[in-house]
């Protein structure tokens, strides 16, 4: 199975994303003129600063706090225009956008595979099949003899593992990470981001994963770093002068061409999951 919804489509492509919060003496820029590409089958690191809007980001790409202005193209499909809504943004979300957060939020009252189910009924999905993809799910992240346990009885990395399939249970094109390790030990941390990658090469997915912790930044297809609102590869810390401006500001220059993009591999069939 391959994830992505449309192979041949980005992702996401966020295209001069800027976010004020309040107005005149309180007024906070928190995003300035962001703009970014994520492809199929590729995984990124966003670093930065407490404070420097990453969350802002995320959750303007996850469509849950729009911007002020720009737009957002998720799966070739253009949702967002500023804080226009384009579609049904709760609909569109559960069914195109997987989301894992700094702890696992499972349901303490259902064990691991009705928590990766529940996510599937809630779109309709009849719960025989339901059940059958999440076990499949659990199987495919490693923790499919946690199934009929309950949330408290699982270490907080199999509890990522569950909260990893559930964000995986509708195919999302597109996984947004919010400091996924940060309640992990440095092994099980470091495992979390090699599942993060292991979904996007394998099943094809676009995967954002916003994190302090350096120590698991090999597994990323790139790195991008945010500060004071802006968006840059991490690479290009020192803000050399060819780097003066954030990543993309035209819609119609939609590559990045201004900055070092690494190859990231073709998204490749999820063999372990026959769907
Ligand atoms: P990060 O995730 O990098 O810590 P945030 O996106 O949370 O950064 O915040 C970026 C800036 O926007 C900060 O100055 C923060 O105080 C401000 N901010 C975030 N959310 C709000 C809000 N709801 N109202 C006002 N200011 C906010």
């Amino acid at each position: 199975m391959n994830m992505s919804e449309n192979p041949s489509k980005p992702a996401v492509e966020a295209v001069g994303l800027t976010k004020i919060y309040g107005s005149g003496a309180t007024e906070i820029v928190a995003m300035r003129e962001v703009s970014l590409r994520l492809e199929p089958g590729e995984v990124i690191a966003l670093l930065g600063p407490s404070g420097s809007g990453k969350s802002t980001l995320l959750t303007a790409l996850g469509l849950i706090n729009p911007p002020t202005a720009g737009r957002v193209a998720i799966g070739g499909v253009l949702v967002l225009e500023g804080d226009r809504a384009l579609t049904d943004l709760a609909a569109f979300r559960r069914q195109h956008i997987g989301f894992v957060f700094q702890k696992a939020n499972l349901i303490p009252f259902l064990n691991a595979v009705q928590n990766v189910q529940i996510a599937m009924e809630i779109n309709d999905a009849p719960p025989r099949l339901a059940r059958r993809r999440a076990m499949e799910l659990l199987g495919y992240l490693g923790v499919m003899d946690c199934a009929n346990r309950l949330p408290d009885t699982l270490s907080g990395g199999q509890q990522q593992r569950v909260a990893v399939a559930r964000a995986l249970a509708n195919e999302p094109g597109l996984i947004l990470a919010d400091e996924p390790t940060a309640a992990l030990d440095g092994a099980r941390g470091l495992q979390v981001m090699e599942l993060f990658s292991k979904v996007a090469h394998e099943c094809g997915a676009g995967v954002i994963v916003v994190t302090h912790d350096h120590r698991a930044l090999d597994v990323f297809d790139r790195v991008l770093q945010m500060e004071d609102g802006r968006v840059w590869p991490a690479e290009k810390m020192s803000f050399p002068s060819e780097y003066a401006g954030p990543i993309m500001t035209h819609a119609s220059s939609c590559s990045f061409s201004n900055v070092q993009v690494f190859d990231h591999p073709a998204a490749s069939p999820c063999l372990a999951l026959k769907l």
